[in-house]
């Protein structure tokens, strides 16, 4: 398939680049131009496993105003408060029988992408796959090779043919996916989920085991985690997973699977661009407020993010 990624920062390097390898025509559509200087002078992208075998991987980038082709799909992976900036840079080569995927963190994207495309051809979804960008022109793909899964579901819960050509080259890649026809529901369980290891481990600068094996993370998690389910109730939203499966899942993930990571997030708190924190808790409590409750602790706990921000952008 032709793939172009928009977005080349470190979940847009991991996913085109596998999909490079697993024989897709793939182009990385970047607009950071530190970034974009930096491949163009090295002839690639340095990747990394787990912090080895650092190897140059060429790729073919281009820009919002430079590029120009054909594909079939595609893979948005920006910031969510970066997207409608990319759209509108790119919506001047989006052709009405191409498709948009993407499995970005966070709630509000979807609403972009269907002012540029029609809801046949959005497919979304979500990944448990931690990347991190290192600084320009240099990605780690943290967990070894194979490591990770995600999910995704047509917007129209409607799997076509495209659906599945995407998905049999997801798996080749080695993503691992699963096809749902639940949409809101595969969206927001993810969302629920990272509004308690992103937002806490981010607030307290801490690795994912390190809040797994505090013995108080089941009552900090399940607080978080009954708000948003009351919210998603009232809201006629059918979660993909239960309450007390997600509260496992919280343990496996931060205790087992990726204790040493730090989650995406705090990527961005640590090199003092904004957070995301407004479409994953933000976005819970404004759901909420839509349904008539208030979620306190959501509520509080974005609050607190930005008072993080707001402090280290006035060091
Ligand atoms: P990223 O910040 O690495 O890249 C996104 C964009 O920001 C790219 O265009 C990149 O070039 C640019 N960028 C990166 N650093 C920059 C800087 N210092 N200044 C200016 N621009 C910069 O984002 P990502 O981690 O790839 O995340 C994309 C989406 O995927 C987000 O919604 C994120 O929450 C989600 N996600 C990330 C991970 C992960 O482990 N990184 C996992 C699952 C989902």
């Amino acid at each position: 398939m032709k793939f172009a990624m928009i977005g080349a920062g470190a979940m847009g390097l991991r996913y085109g680049i596998l999909l490079q390898e697993a024989g897709n025509d793939v182009t990385f559509i970047d607009t950071w131009q530190p970034h974009i200087d930096k491949i163009r002078e090295q002839g690639g992208v340095y990747v990394s496993r787990d912090h080895e075998d650092r190897h140059l991987t060429e790729i073919k980038l281009e820009t919002p105003e430079t590029y120009d082709d054909d594909p079939d799909m595609y893979i948005f992976f920006t910031k969510q408060m970066q997207l409608a900036d990319f759209l509108k840079r790119c919506a001047h080569f989006f052709k009405p029988n191409q498709y948009a995927f993407t499995c970005m963190n966070g709630m509000g994207h979807i609403e972009k992408l269907q002012q540029y495309f029609a809801d046949d051809k959005i497919i979304a979804g979500t990944a448990l796959i931690a990347t991190v960008l290192n600084g320009p022109g240099d990605v780690d793909f943290m967990g070894k090779r194979g490591a990770g899964k995600m999910n995704m579901a047509n917007l129209t819960e409607k799997p076509d043919e495209m659906t599945h050509r995407l998905f049999d080259e997801l798996d080749k890649a080695q993503m691992h996916p699963t096809l749902t026809t639940n949409f809101k529901g595969t969206l927001m369980t993810k969302v629920i989920f990272n509004s308690v290891i992103n937002t806490l481990c981010t607030l307290f600068e801490i690795q994912m085991g390190e809040f797994g094996n505090f013995d108080k993370a089941y009552d900090l998690g399940r607080q978080l985690i009954d708000e948003a389910y009351d919210i998603c109730e009232r809201a006629g939203i059918t979660l993909v997973s239960t309450r007390d499966e997600e509260m496992a899942a919280l343990d496996h993930n931060t205790r087992i699977d990726m204790p040493l990571h730090y989650p995406s997030m705090y990527q961005d708190m640590i090199h003092d661009r904004p957070t995301e924190v407004d479409y994953i808790n933000g976005y819970i409590a404004e759901l909420g407020r839509e349904h008539h409750y208030e979620a306190h602790t959501h509520i509080f706990l974005t609050n607190l993010v930005h008072l993080s921000e707001y402090h280290r952008a006035n060091e």
